[in-house]
C-alpha cells in the first residue's frame, strides 16, 4: 500500500465543442464516420481475459438505413452468462482490495481518452447506431461520458473521507467496502454515458460487474469496451453478455452472489426484475441493492405570464432534440388559453422548419427513431390522433420506415387533459397540448400532478414569481429534476442530479454520491485503546 492522503484533480465539466464548418472536430467525426460506416465489427462476448465469438450473431445496422450493416455481435447461451459471474466472482479477490487510488486512475484515464483520442470515434458509433445528431452525440457520448467518469472519482473520495466522530479513548472508522458478490448492470439503448456509467460506477467503487448492454446501442459498447480496455480495467471486472435479456436476467438473478442491479430502461421491465428478485430473497447471501431509473410522462406548464418565445424553444428542443427518445423529453404541455395563439404559430413555424434525416447530414435536427418496434409504437398513436375526435394534430403525422425509421415531429392538440397521449409514455417524437382557461392555474398544476404514474422531470415557464413559488411547491412530488424557465431535459453531471420518483425509479440520482453510495457496504470498526478488564461498573461498589 502507497503511504498518503491523495487527492484527485478537480472535477470539472468537459466543454461542449461546437462541430462549426471547418472546424477540425467536425473533419474528425465525419471522417470516422465514413470509416466506420465502411467497415465490419464484429463484437463478442467479454467473459474474464476472452473474447468468446458464438457464431450465433445478429447484425448491427443504423436506424436511419436499416438494411445498412456495420457489423455484427454474438448471443451468449445460459452457460456463457454463468462462466461471466464466476469469472466475475474470481476477479474480485483481487479487484476489491485494489488501493482506490489505483481504480480512480484507470477511470480518469478513461475519460480523459474520450475528451481526446476516441472522442471522434466514440461520437461517430453514436451517430450511426443510435441516430444521434452530432450535437446529441457530443453532449452524451463525449461530454456527458466524460462528466461521470471525472465526477464519480470525486464522489468516491469524498464518500470515503466521510468518517464518524472518534475521541481519546476509541478510534471509529467506516470503510467503504464492496459489495459482497457482483453486480448486474442493464442499459437503454438511449444513452451511450448511461450505457458506460452503469457498468463504471459500480466497478469504481470495488465491484465486479455483469453488463448486458441493449441490443440497439451495440456500436457504441465496443468503443466503450475499447477505452476501458486501454484505460486499463482488468480482465474480469466488468464482463459483457448480449442476448435474450429474459434468459440472461433470469440467469443472473438465480445466483446466490447476486449483489445488486443497476438498471435504465422502461418501469415494466424494471418492475418485473424487482418482483424476481423479492421471489429469489431466500436464496442470496445478502440483501441485493436494486437502483433503477425508469420512464417518464415529463411536462411542460406556461403560466399566462410566460413568455411565448421561450416557452417555445422549451417545447421544441425539449420534446424533439434525439427525436424524443429521452427519459426526460417533455411530452405532455400545458398552455394558457391566452397564450395559445401566438404559442401555436411559432410552434407550428419552428417544426416545420426541423430538416430531418441521416445525422451524416449536419443540417439535420430530427433523425430517425430507433428501432421498427418503436417506429410501430409510434405510428400506431399517431393514427389513432388521427381519428380522435378530442385530439388534432397541428403539425407533423406523416412517418416513412423504407428507409429508416423516420417519424415527423409531431404536436397532437387535446381537448381531453387525460388523453392516452397525456398519460402513456410513448418515447418519441410526439408531443401533446392541453389549452387551459388561464383562472384555472390552480387546478391545472393538480393535473400536472395527478396526470400520469410517473415522476421524472417537469418544467414550469413563468415571469410571475408567486406563481413560480406555487407551482414548486404543489409540484413537489411531481418531477424528480423540476426545470423553472428551460426545458426539463438536459441534466448535466455535478450541476442537476438526475433521477426521478413514483414509477420513473428509485431516485438515487445518477452523477451524484447518492448514487455510489449504492455500491459501497460500509463496515464500522471500533478500536478502543485501553480495555476494560473487570466487568464490575462504579455503580455497583
Ligand atoms: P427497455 O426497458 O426496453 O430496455 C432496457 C434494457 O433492459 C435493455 O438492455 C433491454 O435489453 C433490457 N430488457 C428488456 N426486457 C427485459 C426483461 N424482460 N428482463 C430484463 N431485461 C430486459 O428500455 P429502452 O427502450 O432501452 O430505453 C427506453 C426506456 O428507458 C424509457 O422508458 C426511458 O424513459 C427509460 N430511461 C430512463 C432513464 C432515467 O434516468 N430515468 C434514462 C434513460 C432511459
Amino acid at each position: 500500500m502507497l503511504k498518503g492522503f491523495f487527492n484527485v484533480p478537480k472535477a470539472v465539466n468537459e466543454p461542449v465543442k461546437g462541430y462549426a464548418p471547418n472546424s477540425p472536430e467536425r473533419e474528425a467525426v465525419l471522417a470516422a464516420y465514413t470509416t466506420m460506416w465502411n467497415s465490419q465489427i464484429d463484437v463478442p462476448l467479454y467473459i474474464g481475459s476472452e473474447e468468446i465469438r458464438t457464431g450465433n450473431t445478429k447484425n448491427i445496422t443504423a436506424p436511419h438505413n436499416h438494411q445498412h450493416v456495420v457489423g455484427k455481435y454474438h448471443l451468449a447461451e445460459k452457460h456463457h452468462i454463468e462462466k461471466a459471474i464466476t469469472n466475475a466472482l474470481e476477479s474480485r479477490k483481487a479487484w476489491a482490495n485494489m488501493a482506490w487510488e489505483q481504480r480512480a486512475a484507470i477511470f480518469l484515464k478513461a475519460a480523459e481518452l474520450i475528451a481526446g483520442p476516441y472522442r471522434a470515434r466514440i461520437n461517430a458509433a453514436t451517430m450511426i447506431g443510435q441516430s444521434k445528431n452530432i450535437h446529441q452525440a457530443e453532449i452524451d457520448a463525449s461530454c456527458e461520458l466524460i462528466d461521470f467518469l471525472r465526477y464519480n472519482v470525486e464522489f468516491m473520495t469524498q464518500i470515503y473521507s466521510d468518517q464518524p466522530k472518534s475521541d481519546s479513548t476509541t478510534w471509529n472508522r467506516l470503510e467503504y467496502r464492496s459489495l459482497e458478490g457482483f453486480v448486474y448492470a442493464i442499459t437503454p439503448f438511449n444513452f451511450t454515458a448511461i450505457a458506460a456509467n452503469l457498468p463504471a460506477s459500480a466497478a469504481m467503487m470495488g465491484n465486479v460487474v455483469v453488463w448486458k448492454p441493449s441490443d440497439s446501442q451495440v456500436f457504441s459498447t465496443k468503443i466503450i469496451l475499447d477505452v476501458f480496455k486501454e484505460a486499463g480495467v482488468p480482465d474480469g471486472v466488468i464482463n459483457v453478455v448480449f442476448g435474450d435479456a429474459l434468459m440472461i436476467t433470469d440467469t443472473v438473478l438465480a445466483s446466490r452472489d447476486f449483489a445488486g442491479v443497476h438498471f435504465t430502461g422502461s418501469t415494466h421491465v424494471f418492475k418485473d426484475i424487482w418482483a424476481k428478485i423479492g421471489a429469489n430473497i431466500h436464496n442470496y447471501k445478502t440483501y441485493p441493492r436494486i437502483v433503477g431509473e425508469t420512464g417518464g410522462k415529463d411536462f411542460i406548464i406556461a403560466h399566462p405570464s410566460a413568455n411565448v418565445k421561450q416557452v417555445v424553444t422549451g417545447i421544441t428542443r425539449g420534446a424533439f432534440e434525439f427525436q424524443g427518445q429521452k427519459c426526460s423529453a417533455a411530452s405532455r404541455v400545458y398552455i394558457p388559453q391566452s397564450l395559445w395563439p401566438a404559442v401555436k404559430e411559432q410552434l407550428i413555424t419552428d417544426v416545420k422548419s426541423m430538416k430531418m434525416g441521416s445525422p451524416e447530414d449536419f443540417g439535420n435536427f430530427i433523425t430517425a427513431v430507433i428501432h421498427e418496434g418503436s417506429f410501430d409504437k409510434l405510428v400506431s398513436y399517431i393514427d389513432q390522433a388521427k381519428k380522435d375526435a378530442e385530439a388534432e394534430i397541428i403539425v407533423g403525422g406523416n412517418y416513412d420506415k423504407s428507409v429508416g425509421y423516420f417519424i415527423e415531429p409531431t404536436v397532437i392538440v387535446t381537448t381531453n387533459p387525460k388523453y392516452t397521449t397525456m398519460e402513456t409514455e410513448l418515447f418519441g417524437p410526439v408531443v401533446t397540448l392541453y389549452i387551459y382557461e388561464d383562472a384555472k392555474w390552480e387546478e391545472t398544476l393538480e393535473l400536472v400532478d395527478t396526470t400520469s404514474e410517473y415522476a421524472l422531470t417537469g418544467a414550469i415557464f413563468s415571469q410571475d414569481r408567486y406563481a413560480i413559488e406555487v407551482a414548486t411547491t404543489k409540484l413537489q412530488n411531481a418531477a424528480g429534476n423540476f426545470y423553472i424557465n428551460d426545458k426539463p431535459t438536459g441534466a448535466v453531471v455535478g450541476m442537476q442530479p438526475f433521477g426521478g420518483a413514483r414509477a420513473s425509479g428509485t431516485n438515487d440520482k445518477a452523477g451524484s454520491a447518492l448514487n455510489l453510495l449504492r455500491w459501497a457496504s460500509p463496515r464500522t470498526i471500533k478500536e478502543t485503546f485501553v480495555t476494560p478488564e473487570d466487568y464490575r461498573y462504579p455503580f455497583l461498589g
